[in-house]
């Protein structure tokens, strides 16, 4: 009998599924698309039946646990506000739980991504650690002592809708000034907006788009317009890097998702507007560096989150 746990990573596109041992290794991984027809109604019977049939015969399910685009109250449990799914309350646990008779344990997905890192990815050994995820949005998660920093509503480490522009860019949350309406695709896309209307008198053509690939390849190429765009979303970044160190003191700070690719084009910068606005000593170079996990973050984390979770409710059992 070989005994497993499956994280889930629940993306506006994809799900992403994992079977790890009870020592964290990963066994086999697999992916299924996101269907968000009528308000994501399908997606824990989709979970539940994938599942089912990748399982190998001897395999025994202990819990499960899922990573979700949007807030998790510790309290209850129930998603809230994960619009790009289609959910706006919804209770994915109940519902995966009665499809597959075990526990199931749900959390916000930057959060399991940064208790992945933490598990076995780049943050290992931090006592506290931040994650950035910047991918369309900007993600966070904190973990301190092993444990996600969840708050009671399940904002806890919510970086991306820190305010670092009072009355900017209106966000989907409906504030103005969020970081992630200037740094992630979305930020970019909008900055480069922003600099093209300014320029309105530039006659040349760009030869680039608004791709975060797209950017930084014309940033090492010495394009002027490139570099003045990462220049202004890594200073934004780092401006609430910086607050969010002094504020809770990280041993690593892990920028993660897909423009982290960038590398030294946007480490560089971010690492030098950081030096302007943190209150400590820190080297920037030792203390903000890329995550390792890649895109398999979530699914570890989530790993990691059913298998604490489901030792805690034993022990509850046991009275321990
Ligand atoms: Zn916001």
């Amino acid at each position: 009998m070989n005994v497993v746990v499956i994280g889930v990573d629940i993306g506006a596109s994809t799900i992403k599924l994992g079977a790890f041992t009870t020592l964290g290794q990963l066994q086999y991984k697999w992916s299924i698309k996101t269907n968000v027809a009528n308000n994501g109604e399908s997606i824990a019977s989709d979970i539940a039946t994938s599942i089912k049939s990748q399982m190998r015969t001897s395999d025994k399910l202990l819990s499960i646990g899922v990573g979700v685009p949007g807030f998790v109250p510790a309290k209850s449990g129930v998603v809230h506000g994960a619009v790009n799914v289609g959910w706006k309350e919804y209770n994915l646990k109940a519902r995966i739980e009665r499809l597959l008779d075990v526990s199931v344990f749900v959390n916000n997905d930057a959060n399991l991504a940064a208790l992945g890192e933490y598990w076995q990815g780049a943050g290992q050994q931090s006592e506290t650690l931040l994650l950035v995820t910047l991918g369309t949005g900007v993600g966070g998660g904190i973990i301190h002592r092993g444990e996600i920093i969840n708050g009671p509503n399940g904002t806890g480490g919510e970086i991306g809708h820190v305010t670092i522009k009072p009355g900017g860019r209106l966000c989907a949350c409906n504030r103005r000034g969020c970081l992630e309406e200037y740094i992630g695709t979305k930020g970019f896309a909008n900055t480069l907006r922003d600099k093209l209307s300014e320029k309105r008198n530039v006659t040349t053509e760009l030869e680039w788009d608004d791709s975060v690939e797209s950017i930084v390849k014309a940033a090492k190429s010495g394009d002027h317009v490139a570099l003045e765009i990462i220049e202004e979303c890594t200073y934004y970044l780092a401006l609430a890097l910086a607050n969010a160190v002094t504020l809770i003191n990280p041993n690593k700070v892990l920028i993660g998702g897909g423009i982290s690719a960038a590398r030294d084009s946007l480490f560089q910068p971010l690492r030098k507007h950081f030096s302007r606005f943190a209150l400590l000593e820190t080297d920037p170079k030792t203390l903000i560096v890329p995550a390792k996990l890649g895109n398999e973050a979530g699914i570890y984390g989530a790993a990691k989150l059913a298998l604490d979770r489901h030792s805690a409710e034993i022990n509850h059992l046991r009275g321990e």
